[in-house]
């Protein structure tokens, strides 16, 4: 009688962890698709360079599901006009399918190319928690060279918030003055809640003194600068991942349940407006992503 293999239990149980592993990793990597922290051609790219990686045994029905705007309708006239059977994983892609799905890619969702030589206004946006403020603390701590714009804001400050250093703490009549007599670059209400602007004045006195001025600040207000000053450098942080950004909201813990949601949606919204900007970083680490800004401040043209 033949011996029947018998799988013991501690195997079966790392197999079990290791699949569940995977199931998570790759449901981590269909938000970073849909929130397009990740770009489709990066996942795509990372299951042909490495066979054994989460984005290779990802389904190609899921990949394409989890892409922004396609619904199951699409997904299956996509595979239909690509030949691809539903059942395909990503690393297991003929060389024909392979170049048939980039091109579609391409066309669909057109890779980012940086625009380099901008003027020395550089302007730092990005999602909620991405470590904006962060960043440019770094950078003002390290770099006096490059003048960081202060903010007017109506809301109250945080504990240890110095009015004139973090923000100038204005009430609603004076920032109303501050519109009427023009003296802001940009403003906008941020999360639906207080207004925040840029006093057009220093960054005019410090651009004219020749120094690289520093603008942390949302994307309505990047938009406005885009619109006032078309050779402005317009930086978007990106997290690298989604559930790190969603993890960083937490941690921080200044804000409770409704206004992370608020802002998560918020996020959202801003993460899907990353072409527009000049530059897209990663902020992994604070200290590279400062030089990456600060490496761009110095290759500026103007
Ligand atoms: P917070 O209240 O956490 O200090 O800032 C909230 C948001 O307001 C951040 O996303 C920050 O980038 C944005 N912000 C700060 N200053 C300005 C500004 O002068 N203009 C605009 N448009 N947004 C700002």
């Amino acid at each position: 009688m033949a011996e029947r293999r018998v799988v013991p239990e501690v195997d079966r149980a790392a197999a079990s962890r290791r699949a569940l592993e995977r199931r998570r990793a790759r449901a981590a990597l269909k938000r970073d698709l849909t929130t397009r922290v990740l770009a489709p051609q990066d996942v795509l790219r990372q299951a042909v360079e490495d066979a054994d990686s989460d984005a290779a045994t990802m389904r190609i029905t899921d990949f394409l599901m989890a892409l922004p705007a396609i619904g199951a309708g699409k997904r299956d006239r996509i595979l239909d006009e690509l030949r691809i059977s539903p059942v395909k994983r990503l690393g297991g892609l003929g060389v024909r399918q392979l170049s048939a799905l980039s091109e579609w890619l391409d066309e669909r969702f057109p890779v980012h190319t940086p625009r380099p030589g901008r003027s020395r206004l550089l302007v730092l946006a990005g999602p909620t928690a991405v470590g904006k403020g962060t960043v440019a603390s770094h950078i003002r701590e390290r770099h006096p060279d490059i003048h960081l714009s202060v903010s007017a804001t109506t809301r109250a400050p945080r504990p240890g918030e110095v009015d004139g250093v973090h923000y100038y703490f204005v009430d609603d009549a004076e920032f109303d003055r501050l519109i009427d007599q023009d003296q802001l670059l940009e403003y906008a209400v941020v999360h639906n809640r207080h207004r925040y602007g840029t006093p057009r004045g220093p960054v005019d006195d410090a651009l004219a003194d020749g120094k690289t001025v520093l603008l942390e600040i949302d994307l309505q207000g990047a938009r406005q600068v885009r619109a006032a000053e078309p050779s402005a450098t317009l930086v978007f942080l990106l997290p690298p991942s989604w559930d790190e950004l969603v993890n960083r909201l937490v941690g921080r813990g200044t804000e409770d349940a409704e206004e992370r949601t608020r802002r998560l949606r918020t996020a959202r919204a801003e993460l899907a407006a990353q072409n527009e900007f000049d530059y897209l970083i990663v902020n992994a680490d604070v200290a590279t992503a400062a030089r990456e800004v600060v490496d761009l401040s110095s290759g500026s043209a103007r």
